[in-house]
Order: C-alpha cells, then sequence, then structure tokens
C-alpha cells in the first residue's frame, strides 16, 4: 500500500498551480504572489519628519540649548522652498520633507515659541544628526526587491505592495471546491435523524476547511447510494476545480464513488493510503473539455478520517494550486505531554493539542474512541504521528507533529 508521503508526492506531481491573474490589492489577501515586486520609488521618497517640531541644523543643538530663526511652516505634503543656514530652523509638521541643509528634528514639546521675533527656544536633549528624522531610501531603495514571489499576503504585505506602487499583483486564484456527501443514512443538520439516521456532519466540516484553506467551497448536498443519483451529482461537482466526496469509498457493497468516478472519465492516481484514519482514501482527476482539470478526493466517510485526510492531502493539494512553495503540512517535533498507545500496524495520524511551555513545544494526542468520534477532535490543532502501530510511547519522546 503508498506511503503516506508517496501519497503527498503524487499530490504533489499531479495538481498543476492555477495559471495566474492579475488582482487589485482590495481584493488578493491570503493569495500568493505569482510574481516578485520591486519598488518603483524610493522609501521614504523623501528626508522625511518623524514628529511635530522644528527642523534643525544638528550642530545648532549640540548640547542641547539654542535660540533659532523661523524661516517657514513645512506641512505634510507640501514641499520646503528655505535651505537652513546656521542659527536657522523651519516648523515642520510630521510626514512633510525636511528643508536643505537641516539633519534632524527637535519635537514641539521641547520648543518655546517667539511670534514677534519669529524665534523659537529649544530646550532639549543633545540633538545628533537624523534625530526624529527618517533618510530619504533608508527602508528601501527604487528597482529593490518588495517581496518574492511565493509570498503569502497578509494585512501587512498588501500594505508594502500599495506603498511601493503595486497596486495590482500577479496572485494565482483560489480554486472552486466542490463537496459532495454522499450516503442513505444522512440527514440535514437541522433534521431529526430517524432510526438507523444520522446528521451529516462532515459536508459543513469540510465547507468549514475549505474556507479555513484560502479556497471556495461549493456545497452539493447529500448524494444516496444509487448509481443515478450519484451520477448527477458527481457531473455538478466535477465542474469546480477540485470535486471532495465524503463516504462511500471504501470495500462495502453500496460503496461506489470509486466505479463512478472511472464511469465519469476521472482518472485514479491512487486508492488506500498506508495510515490510520483514512486508509480509503482516493485521489484523481479529470482532464476536463474545457482544458482545466479537475482534482477529485474521495474522502473516508468517518468524520476523524475526513477531517484528518483534507488536513494532511487535500490541503497539500489546495496549496500547491494556489502556487505556495510549501505546499505539505509543517512539521516539528514535540515533547509528548502524557503516555501514548498505538495499535493496528498502520502508522497513526493522531489528532492532537499542540501547546507551548516556556519555548517548548508540547504535544498531547486526544483520546478518541475512533475515527467516529468526532467530539473528541473539538481541542485539535495538529495531528501526532506515530509512525508504526501497536507501540508504546513514553511521555517524554519527540514526536512529528502536523500543524494545521
Ligand atoms: P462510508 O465511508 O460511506 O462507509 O462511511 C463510513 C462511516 O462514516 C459510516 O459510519 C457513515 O455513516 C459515516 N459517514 C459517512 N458520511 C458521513 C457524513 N457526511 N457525516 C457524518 N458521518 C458520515
Ligand atoms: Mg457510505
Amino acid at each position: 500500500m503508498l506511503s503516506a508521503q508517496e501519497a503527498f508526492q503524487l499530490i504533489l506531481k499531479t495538481v498543476k498551480p492555477a495559471p495566474p491573474e492579475q488582482r487589485s490589492l482590495f481584493d488578493a489577501w491570503h493569495c500568493i504572489l505569482a510574481e516578485g515586486t520591486v519598488s518603483d520609488l524610493n522609501v521614504p521618497p523623501f528626508d522625511k519628519a518623524l514628529m511635530d517640531g522644528f527642523a534643525v541644523k544638528s550642530s545648532d543643538v549640540q548640547n542641547g540649548k539654542a535660540t533659532l530663526q523661523i524661516q517657514e511652516v513645512i506641512y505634510a505634503g507640501s514641499v520646503p522652498s528655505i535651505a537652513l543656514q546656521s542659527g536657522q530652523t523651519s516648523q515642520i509638521m510630521t510626514g512633510a520633507p525636511l528643508p536643505e541643509e537641516a539633519d534632524a528634528v527637535v519635537q514641539i514639546e521641547h520648543c518655546q515659541i517667539d511670534e514677534a521675533a519669529r524665534s523659537v527656544k529649544i530646550d532639549t536633549g543633545p540633538v545628533s544628526p537624523g534625530k526624529n528624522m527618517l533618510p530619504k531610501a533608508s527602508v528601501l531603495e527604487a528597482g529593490a526587491p518588495v517581496l518574492a514571489a511565493g509570498t503569502w499576503l497578509r494585512p501587512q504585505e498588501i500594505g508594502a505592495l500599495a506603498e511601493t506602487g503595486s497596486p495590482t499583483v500577479m496572485v494565482r486564484p483560489a480554486p472552486t471546491v466542490a463537496i459532495l456527501a454522499t450516503g442513505d443514512e444522512l440527514v440535514a443538520p437541522e433534521e431529526s435523524p430517524q432510526p438507523g439516521q444520522i446528521r451529516n456532519s462532515n459536508e459543513v466540516m469540510l465547507h468549514t476547511q475549505i474556507l479555513q484553506a484560502d479556497a471556495k467551497p461549493q456545497p452539493l448536498g447529500i448524494a444516496r447510494d444509487e448509481r443515478n443519483h450519484l451520477r448527477s451529482k458527481i457531473q455538478d461537482g466535477l465542474r469546480s476545480d477540485f470535486l471532495l466526496l465524503s463516504g462511500g469509498v471504501s470495500a462495502g457493497e453500496l460503496d461506489l464513488v470509486p466505479s463512478e468516478l472511472e464511469q465519469a472519465g476521472v482518472k485514479q492516481v491512487f486508492h488506500m493510503v498506508n495510515l490510520k484514519p483514512g486508509k480509503p482514501l482516493w485521489f484523481g482527476m479529470l482532464e476536463r473539455a474545457d482544458g482545466n482539470p479537475c482534482y477529485i478526493f474521495g474522502l473516508p466517510g468517518n468524520p476523524v478520517s475526513s477531517m484528518v485526510c483534507f488536513e494532511l492531502f487535500v490541503r497539500t493539494a489546495i496549496r500547491q494550486f494556489m502556487g505556495s512553495p510549501a505546499p505539505q503540512p509543517r512539521v516539528l517535533k514535540a515533547r509528548l505531554n502524557h503516555d501514548f498507545h498505538t495499535s493496528g500496524n498502520r502508522p497513526t495520524y493522531q489528532p492532537a493539542q499542540l501547546e507551548w511551555e516556556t519555548g517548548e513545544a508540547v504535544v498531547s494526542p486526544l483520546i478518541t474512541m475512533g475515527s467516529a468520534d468526532l467530539n473528541s477532535t473539538v481541542k485539535a490543532n495538529s495531528v501526532a504521528l506515530f509512525p508504526t502501530g501497536n507501540q508504546h510511547y513514553q511521555a517524554g519522546l519527540k514526536v512529528d507533529v502536523f500543524l494545521w
């Protein structure tokens, strides 16, 4: 059976990053840059006052005291017209350009203005060059790189792009991800299940996971375990960039998903991965007539399996589609908080709670009643990997933890 690592590699080989498109910065949050950017100007573009006060030649105020003649008032957005000579100053506002020959600003609180004499008495600490000002191009020079391709855009990157003359950027779009829950036993969350029925928890959980992965969920409701119904729902789903099916992928008599996908022309890449939970995972791809592929995951129906398979594999595929330079889940070593026992002969990916204790990562695998026990996972923020089954792992041991 395929190992999880082999499954990751097959996913990365199969899923192609989407073609980049141009986007306004107002519409680029959580996108990944497809092309690096450079600054079209110096930052700051001029020697800039960082305080309201008086622009001075620092040599005039070396010991902190001086009386200087006021030349002009410089507001943010205006341009100074008088170069300072020794004994002279100009009043200046935060964000305004310093006049020529000025190399420092004394804050207004340390200045006493004599309107009649057009002078100002300064009483402050020693003033060295550069005080309360930011020199031209000290942050970035015109033409210097700002952000590299592959950068994930958060508010601060978006602000930096606006500042440096990139009002639009090239990014790869987020995929649309159709969700199709399968099963005759499923009813909507707002219904009271009749004997033998359960509520469809996977659809809304996957919907939320897709949102968390910065992609666009498209819920398709429930397909019954009946070929015609499933077939038409699959056709709806294959119009999206991704189709996630929940349930119907293992070896039961009514597990119709793999054969129906095949019948729809989907090429299977793999079925069955050596991990617990999530062994029945199915992955394939459809070359659509419009030239855009659709990537299809058949997720095991058990909610914990579905959740774990999404976080490990579907998220990797979504990141790859969006152009992430590191699509696989991040792994770190954490100290096991309590003894843990695994059974069976497959590597176990156990939902776990990761915490930081005085700078050290500590992981508590959550005790569950198996992959149908969704309630046990409400504290999970990671999965801890226990490489082989049937083993006792002692508290204090370092284990791999996948963040999500
Ligand atoms: P299956 O993979 O279809 O054999 O389903 C495995 C288990 O997961 C069964 O107990 C199903 O009832 C349950 N299950 C399947 N789909 C869902 C769903 N959408 N929400 C909650 N449980 C589900
Ligand atoms: Mg089923």
